[in-house]
């Protein structure tokens, strides 16, 4: 039989008072709420308040896969010196300006270094098809200026694979809480009440699959944002083949710089996985949980997206378009007579309707 010191060592689960072993139960008490406990049940308690939080993750591997010398002596890559980014392609392909700042003077140069994707999901719509989806947003507006369909100049329709991370992870957490029940009753004398409290102990694990993080900083992330979702069901295989005809951007972004990003999502589904199972209790506290991230892996993927560069009175408009779905996203100029005109045409309607309101309250 363990020791137990007749000192106030251990806390009590209730109050947080010191607990006092009575020789006779075999159990502690506590002099200050008058409840006792088993030894083991304290010592748990007591053992939880001592542990932090903690939170880990951990690596199987990161992405290593090189190009081989094939590959290597079928493509070019280009650096744009204006912003940096470097973009790669088939031999077949030529880039001319950089698909983020546009800037004309993009170096050829071998691909050297740098991690061969390991999936792709390939382009399913048309060079055409962007331009139709443009045409088409750019219909029924109102504010849009007279002559933009007719003079704006559609650029350069490019489509780009955009770098991605997939990440997979095994994911668990252990948590413990303070919890309590209270119930009132009366009788014709007292008004009583009872708290029962509570130990909780909840664990979870669970397998994560395909949490996305851009790979690419010149990507505007409010662009990628608004087209997505793209279907990851649809990944296929990196061959270079899908390049023909494509540019794509180098990932600048590392895959384990992805860490914070996995942690935060394992961490919200578990935190409302475990929120469900709390019923019937007035109170639950946390006092300490331990989140675990194992086995996590990095997927390297190119995602389609169709860049829109459209000129109008020497201002450029960038739109997107996903090229897997089609969805597409930009914004469009605005006319700022025509956007008065608007504005003093719903004030008039706004008058009319007052002064009907008026007429008929006479
Ligand atoms: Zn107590
Ligand atoms: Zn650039």
């Amino acid at each position: 039989m363990s020791t137990i010191p007749n000192v106030l060592e251990y806390k009590c689960p209730c109050c947080g008072a010191g607990l006092k072993f009575s020789g006779a139960e075999q159990k502690l008490s506590c002099e200050y709420c008058g409840n006792t406990f088993e030894v083991e049940t304290v010592k748990e308690y007591n053992a939880s308040l001592g542990r932090t939080d903690e939170q880990s993750v951990s690596w199987e591997d990161a992405p290593t896969e090189q190009w081989n010398d094939d590959e290597q002596s079928q493509m070019r890559s280009y650096i744009c010196n204006s912003c940096g980014g470097e973009i790669i392609t088939d031999d077949t392909t030529a880039a001319t300006f950089c698909p983020y700042c546009e800037n004309p003077a993009v170096l050829p140069g071998n691909v050297s270094g740098g991690l061969r994707p390991d999936a792709v999901i390939p382009f399913k719509t048309s060079k055409e098809d962007a331009q139709q989806a443009f045409l088409k947003l750019c219909k029924g507006k109102p504010l849009l200026p007279k002559d933009f369909t007719a003079k704006h100049r559609l650029e350069k329709i490019t489509g780009i694979y955009v770098p991605f991370w997939l990440y997979e992870c095994s994911g668990s957490i252990d948590s413990q809480y303070k919890a309590t029940r209270t119930h009132h009753w009366s009788d014709a004398h007292y008004i009583y009440t009872k708290t029962d409290h509570y130990m909780l102990s909840r664990g979870a694990s669970a397998q994560f699959d395909g949490i996305p993080m851009d790979g690419s900083s010149k990507m505007d992330d409010t662009i990628m944002e608004s087209i997505e979702p793209f279907d990851m069901t649809q990944v296929v295989d990196f061959d270079t083949a899908y390049l023909s005809g494509f540019l794509a951007d180098k990932y600048d972004v590392e895959a384990k710089s992805g860490e914070d990003r996995i942690r935060q999502r394992v961490d919200n589904t578990f935190t409302d996985l475990l929120s469900g199972s709390f019923v019937g209790y007035s109170s639950v506290v946390p006092t300490s949980r331990q989140l675990q991230v194992k086995h996590s892996k990095a997927k390297y993927v190119l995602l389609p997206v169709w860049m829109l560069h459209t000129k109008y009175q020497d201002k450029t408009y960038v739109f997107a378009m996903n090229g897997q779905t089609g969805k597409m996203t930009g914004t469009l100029p605005i006319d700022k007579k025509r956007q008065w005109g608007w504005f003093s045409l719903v004030t008039a309607a706004v008058t009319v309707a007052v002064t009907l309101i008026q007429l008929l309250g006479q």
